[in-house]
This record gives structure tokens, sequence and C-alpha cells, in this order.
């Protein structure tokens, strides 16, 4: 199969091929006819399957082909995306896309001054890439008109979802003509996204190119235990040992990420973070530092990271694990792309237990645990597995301290000098851990 027979207009063909693209993937396989024919369509695809092609190209084919040209403060296309990382990326990628085309596209998103967008939506644009909040803002202060938008790409809703943009997201919905096309993809399909999908699309196709929340199998994966105040000095020793050149690290807040990175970057190691409260011009800079390998480390939190394209990353290292097990998914998928193969590190404590046992549900694999020499953990990590349950192995009863001692005394189970409480049964009942937070986030 090739572009041609999906029925793409010589220019979109041209860009492609300048991008090397020679055939489609699965996902535009499906989705270029389905959308090309004015069909809504809801789309189970993770980044790196070519998903942005498969929305953006047979949207800008259609917007070619017909309607009319875009008026002042107006755009006949919007995309909305969780992030200002993503909407750039997306942007970027619909530029190239339609580089012999004569259409206008852009990109807006917060944390940035919103009067050079202003003056910029004036004369409209074509496409429109966008964040949810910022296009609200836009809108509301009359920059932007929706009356000639005729199709809307919803770009990794559930991760919209997971931000808290629900709100934000029926709003717009409100501002929307009725006759229009809806695209929605979404690397996970929870019930929540379904209502969504139920209220926003009409009759759409299915499109699902991934099984559900299987982590991609290109990727090795390992876990190594260790205590919480050793992760720093594990990380260094185990960059050093495996020589580590470019390495993506998540940690779970923005103060662990400024931590570590202050922390690489007193030992004389390249590194920079991004996150959340950063201004947007300096995420973008570290970010393009670091795909250029400027940069050797960069440590991140999950929502600056996600959908984010890096070719060719051969690790990515999870600091903390993250509070959403699906995030472990997105997080490990910025290796291993196109048919490479990566791996994946995680430095896990015993606080971590149950994140790790989400983890190991979600994605049914047990992750092969290696013990680092010297960093074996006082605080044990319990056995977890792929079904979802934690084997706390018994305390050892403390020794009795010899009596007449300087220190702390009759702390909970010493009754009396050398006598011993009742042991512990020697194997906990075994736990059902839920799979913790399913439902929506709070905005960060
Ligand atoms: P995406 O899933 O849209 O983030 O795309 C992941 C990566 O695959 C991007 O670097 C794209 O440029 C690349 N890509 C998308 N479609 C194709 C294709 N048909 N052939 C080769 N590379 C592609």
């Amino acid at each position: 199969m090739t572009f041609a027979t999906l029925g793409l207009i010589e220019p979109l063909q041209r860009a492609l091929e300048t991008l090397g693209y020679q055939t489609p993937t699965p996902v535009q396989a499906q989705a270029i006819p389905a959308v090309l024919a004015g069909r809504d369509l809801m789309a189970a695809a993770q980044t790196g399957t070519g998903k942005t092609a498969a929305f953006a190209v047979p949207l800008l084919q259609l917007l070619t082909m017909e309607g009319p040209k875009v008026a002042a403060n107006s755009a006949r296309a919007l995309i909305l995306c969780p992030t200002r990382e993503l909407a750039e990326q997306v942007h970027a990628s619909v530029a190239e896309y339609a580089q012999h085309l004569p259409l206008t596209t852009y990109a807006v998103y917060g944390g940035v001054s919103i009067n050079p967008q202003m003056m910029k939506l004036r004369k409209g644009v074509d496409v429109l890439v966008a964040t949810p909040g910022r296009l609200i803002d836009l809108f509301r202060q009359n920059a932007l008109k929706l009356n000639q938008l005729q199709t809307l790409v919803l770009d990794e809703a559930d991760r919209m979802l997971d931000l808290g943009f629900s709100e934000e997201l029926a709003n717009i919905y409100r501002m929307l003509p009725k006759k229009r096309q809806t695209l929605l993809f979404s690397a996970t399909f929870s019930d929540e996204i379904r209502t969504l999908a139920g209220q926003m699309l009409n009759d759409p196709m299915s499109i699902e190119v991934s099984p559900r929340n299987v982590a991609a199998n290109t990727v090795k994966q390992w876990v190594v235990p260790v205590d919480k105040k050793r992760k720093p000095e594990l990380f260094v020793h185990l960059m050093r040992k495996g020589r580590w050149k470019q390495v993506l690290v998540f940690a779970k807040t923005r103060n662990g990420v400024d931590a570590l990175v202050d922390k690489l970057q007193g030992l004389g190691i390249n590194a920079d973070g991004i996150h959340g409260d950063k201004p947007q011009a300096t995420r973008q800079r570290a970010l393009d530092r670091f795909k250029s390998s400027d940069v050797q480390i960069l440590v991140a939190t999950d929502v600056a990271a996600r959908g984010l394209d890096i070719e060719d990353l051969p690790l990515v290292v999870n600091f903390d694990l993250p509070i959403v097990a699906e995030d472990y998914i997105h997080r490990i998928g910025r290796t291993g792309r196109a048919g490479n193969t990566g791996e994946a590190i995680s430095l896990v404590c015993a606080d971590e237990v149950n994140m790790l046992s989400a983890i190991e549900m979600l994605t049914r694999q047990t992750l092969t645990r290696h013990m680092e020499q010297d960093f074996e953990p006082e605080h044990r990590v319990p056995d977890t597995d792929a079904s979802g349950q934690v084997v706390k192995k018994p305390k050892k009863p403390k020794k009795p301290k010899a009596s007449g001692g300087g220190g702390k005394r009759n702390l909970g189970k010493w009754v009396d000098s050398g006598e011993v409480a009742p042991a512990e049964p020697s194997i906990k009942p075994v736990r059902k851990v839920p799979v913790f937070n399913t439902g929506p986030r709070k905005k960060k």
C-alpha cells in the first residue's frame, strides 16, 4: 500500500516523501480513507504509531479541496492537545505536511503572552493547534470565532481528562458548530473517554492499532529496588557503570526534577529539566538541546513529557514511579520506537510497591528485579506480580536490648527486658491492590 493508493493528492504525497514516509502505518492506512470520506473517528493509538499524520494529512486534503477561504479571526480545523509541548510538536508536523499547500497553520497555548496570538489570528488560520485553556481565553476575548470550523481533532483525549480538562472540553463543546467532523485519538479508552466520545462524535468509525494497555515488547524493562534516600546516588552509579549517553528521566514532582538536576549538575553532568513551572521558552530550549544531544540527561515530569517524539531514544529511567499506572506505558513508549529496541529502568523504593503492583497488573507482566550491589535497600520492596498481589514477608523479631542500655525504651512490642511479644504470622494475608487513581486528576 502507498499514500497514492489511499487517495492523497500530489502535494501531500510529495511532502511525505520528503519526510521519508514510504508506506502508511496501520493507523494511517485505516484513518486516512475514513477521514477523507467525512467519517467521525474514534482511534485507539499511542504516540509512535504515526497518529499525527493519520489525522492531519487527510484533514489538510479536505481543507485544500473544499470549503471557503478562512475568514478573519476564524479557524477551519482545530486540533486540541493536552500540553504546550505536544501542541508545538503537532503543529511542527502539520506545517511539514502542509508545506506545498496554500494553507495557513498556527499553534496557541498558555504560558506565553496572548497578544501576539491575538494578532496572528486576525487574518484567520486554516489549521489551529491549541491547548484547551488558551483556546477558551482567545474565544472569550473575541480573538477567535468557531462558526467556520469544519473539523475538530481531540489528540490524546485521555491525557486531557487526566490533566483535569474535562470542564474546558465541555465549554469548548458548547462553542462548536453542530455540523462538523470530529476525530478523537486516545492511547486508552476509559469509561470517561467513551462518554466524551458519545457526546462529541457522530456514528464514529473505531480504529484500534495496538492492543490495549500493553507496553511495547521491544522495550527491555527492569526494576532496581533501592531505599528512597539513595536514589540519586544509585542513578549516578548506574549512569557511570552503564556509560549512559542520552537518557530521559521521569520524576514525580517539579521539586523532584529540580533536586535531581541540581545534584547532577553539581557533579558536572550535563543535565537539564522540564516541568510545568518553567517558562515555555525554557522548556522548549531544554527539549531541543536534548534532541540535538547537547544535553545528555533530561529530567521531566509526566505533564511536560507526554507525547514527545524523540527519535531513537535508547533509555528511559523512572527515577520515581508514576502515580497513574497508565503513565508508565507512556513513559516507556519514549524508547523502543519504530522497531528499535530500548530499555526502561525503574528505581523503586518500598513506598512505591502499590504503584509497582498496579503497573504490573496493567501491563500484565511481572517486571524483572535486579538488585544492585551495595544498594540493597534496608526497607525491603515487597514481592509483587501481575495479579496485583503484594506479598509482605514477615518482619524479623527484634533482638532484645541489653537491660540498662541508654537507647529508646519500651518501643512497641518489648514487654520487659529480654521478653518478646508473640511473633507475627509467618506470611501476612495476601492483599489485592487496586489500580489506584483511575479518576480524573486535578489540573496541575
Ligand atoms: P506520531 O505517532 O504521530 O507521534 O509519529 C511518530 C513518528 O513516526 C514521527 O517521528 C513521525 O514523523 C513518524 N512517522 C509517521 N508516519 C510515518 C510513516 N508512514 N513512515 C515513517 N515514519 C512515520
